[in-house]
């Protein structure tokens, strides 16, 4: 069986160049169409990334050739899809929050399918928000959404902010253990590219930290209720707990979010041997599936003390994987440790990827 052809929006953007690099030898995907902001349609894909990040990475064999288009002209995409180019599209778009959902709500209305990164459809209630290993039954929502909208062959999924897994997972392992949490701090280290591109100037990262990230704590306080919520007719109505702030920090890395987390179990408390144990044999749908993207492990366990690092852990299996370590008791509540992932990987393209390999399993791009 031939691939399934795919589009990137935003395919010049941090996330777009790491969706080309990572679908490079993907068996089930190839890139076929590639779109971007007016200032790059037009150009082919080599030039329009020439310069920037890791384009000889990005460039290699026919995608260089393609010639970008316009991500604002869905008809175009909607024309490609008719060719046999673009069965569904990756949106790494970096526009206003109102322009995205309404360009990405065109393109599953055209029915192209959208498996987004950005945080414009986030909070729409039919709308999924995806972390494979966690809440893969959301999808279950997508015969809704359409037939809400009217739509047929598409809709629109989204991967939640980049340094959630880096918590979430853990999290995610304890309460399926039986282990509920009240109360959630989190400190995130989050590395530049997370910012996009140019990112930030270098004379505010060097020697520097930046206590602020512009709407970040609050996505990271209220998107993990999303995806530990409940489907309902009308759509996912959010957990209650646990309860969660957070600290969000930009920090002179260049990939990788850490989460520093102390947190309060809400009823029974396992031993630290337990944990080590929950977290280190988590395993979920996507490695029963054996998805290609998925990690061996979800959670890989360090017993250094001095791990996670960015630099040592952030690429660990395929940089899908979330490494955690410091795993103590917490005098305030009941345990600490870190956690740590890649942003533009498992935080961005590699994760949507990963959704999009489950939604093929279940059949919805057919
Ligand atoms: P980026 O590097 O700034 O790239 C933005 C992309 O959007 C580029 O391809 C750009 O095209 C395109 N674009 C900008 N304005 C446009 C317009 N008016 N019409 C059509 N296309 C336009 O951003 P990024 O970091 O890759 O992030 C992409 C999305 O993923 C964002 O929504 C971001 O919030 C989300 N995200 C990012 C990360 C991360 O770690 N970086 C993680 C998770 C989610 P040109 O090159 O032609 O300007």
């Amino acid at each position: 069986m031939g691939k399934i052809p795919v589009g990137i929006l935003g395919a010049t953007g941090m996330v777009g160049q790491q969706y080309i690099a990572l679908l490079e030898n993907h068996p089930w995907f190839e890139v076929r169409y590639v779109a971007a902001s007016p200032r790059s349609a037009g150009k082919a894909y080599r030039e329009a990334v020439a310069g920037r990040w890791h384009p000889v990475k990005t460039c290699s064999g026919a995608v260089g050739d393609l010639i970008v288009e316009d991500a604002n002209e869905v008809s175009r995409t909607a024309a490609a899809g008719k060719r046999g180019d673009c069965a569904f599209v990756f949106s790494a778009l970096e526009m206003g929050k109102d322009e995205i959902r309404s360009l990405e709500a065109a393109y599953a209305a055209a029915g192209i399918p959208v498996i987004s990164n950005a945080s414009a459809h986030r909070w729409t209630e039919d709308v999924p928000m995806l972390i494979a290993e966690i809440n893969p039954h959301h999808a279950d929502i997508i015969p809704l959404q359409r037939a809400k909208r009217g739509w047929d062959r598409g809709f629109i999924v989204v991967k939640p902010n980049c340094s959630i897994q880096s918590y979430m997972t853990p999290l995610y392992a304890l309460i399926k253990a039986g282990y509920g949490v009240g109360r959630l701090l989190v400190t995130t280290l989050q590395a530049v590219s997370g910012a996009g591109y140019p990112g930030v100037p270098s004379l505010d990262m060097i020697d520097n930290v930046i206590p602020y990230i512009g709407g970040e704590e609050e996505k990271s306080e209220e998107e993990p209720l999303k995806i530990l919520g409940t489907l309902t007719e009308r759509g996912i109505e959010k957990a209650a707990t646990p309860r969660i702030s957070a600290h969000c920090n930009r920090v002179p890395v260049s990939d990788g979010h850490t989460a520093c987390v102390s947190l309060e179990f809400a009823g029974p408390k396992p031993s630290i041997g337990e944990i080590k144990e929950i977290l280190a044999s988590f395993t979920s749908l996507p490695q029963e599936l054996d998805l290609p993207m998925a990690p061996k492990r979800p959670i890989i366990l360090r017993e250094e003390l001095d791990r996670p690092q960015p630099r040592t852990d952030r690429d660990a299996d395929k940089a899908m994987a979330v490494t955690v370590g410091r795993i103590r008791p917490c005098n305030l509540f009941d345990l600490r440790f870190t956690g740590l992932s890649h942003n533009t990987v498992r935080g961005a393209a590699g994760g949507g990827i990963l959704n999009a390999e489950l939604l093929k399993t279940k059949g919805y791009f057919s």
